[in-house]
């Protein structure tokens, strides 16, 4: 027996934390034993059921794991080994990581690198993977620290904290953009060189705007994708990874056809494994465990709904790692 996390949908929705047996698991070549997870934005939609994140039931919610492998039918896994699980449908289509016992496709897992234990990778988690991909966009894009300034939007959020952090310490200078004036210190305590209230950059704008930015990290998507996009300079790049404003883009063509301007779209839970491997080597590189110590906070497994509310309310700064195994 162990403990999950279960959603279920009839006869009404409910999250409730069970013991279940192993039959529980689903289909796949190697069962972990999972020691933390994380609290991402896709999480907490499910968990407080405020979007159709979850596509079967009843589900598993935590697209994100960290943990040993305790039996592996997988060539490139065996019992014992360490590893991190970020996305592939996992909490959606896949029960996911809220459970101390995890079964997956062993073609999922990376290995955890050796500069982290379980709960740093979770600190990272898809979040941190994903503000490393928009750094890496903004850097293969050619765009350097010289270039002007790069913005990055929902900046207290997971991948916005993050990717402050990441960009700082490579020197770039970093405007961040946020909706909790009261955070200020905390972005600039990661690196932030200027900080703009969110209300600046969410209503319709012109299409093409004063240009401001080198590059953009936008978390949020909406009109402040169209404003950042018309604000972008000439032949800069805007990575777009996230939609907590919206999943609309109220834009027009300008910024492209006139400046040139590259809107590069980011996605964490398909990218190829090369790529994971390559974001994952550089975080362990470039991303000490002791600089997130003010972006993370941690619970327990049966406190997770009640922080997946407080996350969907607009109350969570940075990440919060879930301590699966008691
Ligand atoms: P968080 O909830 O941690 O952060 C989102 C941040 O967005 C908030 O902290 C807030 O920052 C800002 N925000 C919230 N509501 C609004 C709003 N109505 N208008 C403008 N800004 C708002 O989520 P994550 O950082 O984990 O994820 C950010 C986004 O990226 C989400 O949409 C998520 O789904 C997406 N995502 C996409 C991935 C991919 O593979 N493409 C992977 C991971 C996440 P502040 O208060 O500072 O303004």
């Amino acid at each position: 027996m162990f403990n999950a996390l279960v959603l279920e949908k009839e006869p009404t929705f409910q999250a409730t934390l069970k013991s279940v047996e192993d039959d529980f698991l689903p289909e796949g070549d190697v069962t972990v034993d999972i020691e933390y997870s994380t609290l991402n934005y896709k999480d907490g939609l499910a968990i407080t059921n405020r979007a159709p994140v979850v596509r079967t039931w009843p589900m598993v919610p935590g697209i994100d794991g960290s943990g040993v492998v305790r039996e592996s039918g997988h060539p490139l896994w065996k019992k014992g080994d360490r590893v991190i699980l970020n996305g592939w449908g996992v909490g959606e289509t896949h029960r996911g990581c809220f459970a101390e016992r995890g079964r997956f496709s062993g073609d999922w897992l990376i290995r955890l690198p050796e500069a982290f234990q379980a709960r740093d990778a979770m600190a990272i988690g898809t979040a941190g993977y994903t503000a490393m991909l928009c750094v890496m966009a903004v850097q293969d894009h050619g765009v350097r620290p010289g270039d002007g300034e790069v913005l990055v939007t929902g900046a207290t959020g997971g991948v916005g904290s993050i990717a402050v952090l990441l960009l700082a310490q490579l020197g770039y200078r970093v405007v961040a953009v946020t909706g909790k004036a009261s955070e200020a210190a905390y972005l600039s305590g990661l690196g932030a060189s200027a900080v703009l209230e969110r209300a600046e950059f969410s209503q319709q704008g012109r299409p093409l705007q004063k240009e401001r930015w080198s590059a953009v990290v936008d978390c949020v998507g909406s009109h402040t994708l169209a404003n950042v996009c018309a604000q972008t300079r000439y032949g800069g790049v805007v990575a777009a990874c996230g939609l907590a404003q919206g999943g609309d883009f109220p834009s027009s063509v300008m910024p492209f056809i006139l400046r040139s301007v590259t809107l590069r779209g980011v996605d964490s839970v398909m990218a190829p494994r090369a790529l994971r491997e390559r974001a994952w080597d550089r975080l362990a590189k470039e991303l000490a465990p002791s600089s997130l110590a003010t972006v993370v906070s941690e619970v327990s497994l049966s406190g997770a709904v009640e922080a997946a509310h407080r996350l969907m309310q607009g109350e969570v700064r940075g990440r919060v790692v879930v301590r699966v195994a008691e």
